[in-house]
Order: structure tokens, then sequence, then C-alpha cells
């Protein structure tokens, strides 16, 4: 089995899985959380498999580049640009990852504020 048919993330990214998704094109794809943390929660991915920040290569410098450059085009497309979010990425299940697709959680909106709860 490959990582698009037992990873979470890739299920979202192909449709197999439903989610609100915000933004999707070749490079990556943006969902609402479903278990939102802040009033804005929505996670940002590349299409492509990588588990963890620790797998990143040289040769993943560009996806991951522009795959923040989305996330703040969507941050700003969300209006969370002008009070401010926060931007997170767990490394590995003691720092909280859950969810072996690298993500960037963008954090925001009316009266957000860190940490949650
Ligand atoms: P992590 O803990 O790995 O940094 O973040 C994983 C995130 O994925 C969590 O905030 C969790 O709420 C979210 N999540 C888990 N399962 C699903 C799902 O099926 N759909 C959506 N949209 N988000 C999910
Ligand atoms: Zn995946």
């Amino acid at each position: 089995m490959s990582a698009a048919d037992h990873c979470l993330f890739c299920r979202i990214v192909s449709g197999a899985i439903p989610a609100k998704k915000l933004f999707e094109d070749d490079i990556a794809v943006a969902f609402a959380d479903i278990n939102p943390q802040a009033p804005t929660h929505v996670l940002v991915v590349p299409r492509k498999h990588i588990a963890t920040l620790d797998d990143l290569t040289e040769d993943d410098s560009l996806l991951i580049g522009q795959t923040l450059v989305r996330a703040s085009q969507i941050a700003r497309s969300l209006e969370l640009s002008s009070e401010g979010y926060r931007t997170v990425i767990n490394n590995g299940e003691a720092a909280g990852q859950t969810v072996f697709h690298i993500h960037i959680h963008l954090l925001g909106g009316r009266n957000f504020s860190w940490p949650p709860g």
C-alpha cells in the first residue's frame, strides 16, 4: 500500500475523504481543521506525501517554500493578516504531531489568543 492509500491527509488531498477545502492547486491543498483551536484554524499541506519536517531533503526546498508562500496567501485571503496569526508545524509525536504528512497550522481570527483554551 502506498502513502496515498493509508495517509489521512493524502486521502483528503485526493478527495477520498471529504474536508472543507479552502484552496488547492498543483502544489498544495488547504482545508479547515476538524477540531479547531482558534476561530480560524486551517491546515496547509503539500500534495506530495512527506511525513515530517525531519524527512525533508534538499530536493524539497522549492516545494516547501511554495507551500509556505501559499499559506501566507491563504492567511491574507482569510483576512488573518491584519490581526496577526500563528503558524505551527509539529514535528514528531512528542511535539504533538498526530498526522504524519507535513502540515502548516494557520491559527487566527477574531479574539484569537495563544495558547488556546
Ligand atoms: P498535528 O497534531 O499532527 O499537528 O495536527 C493534526 C491536525 O489534524 C489536528 O489539528 C486535527 O484536529 C486535524 N485532523 C485530524 N483528523 C482530521 C480530519 O479527518 N479532517 C480534518 N479536516 N482535520 C483533521
Ligand atoms: Zn500523506
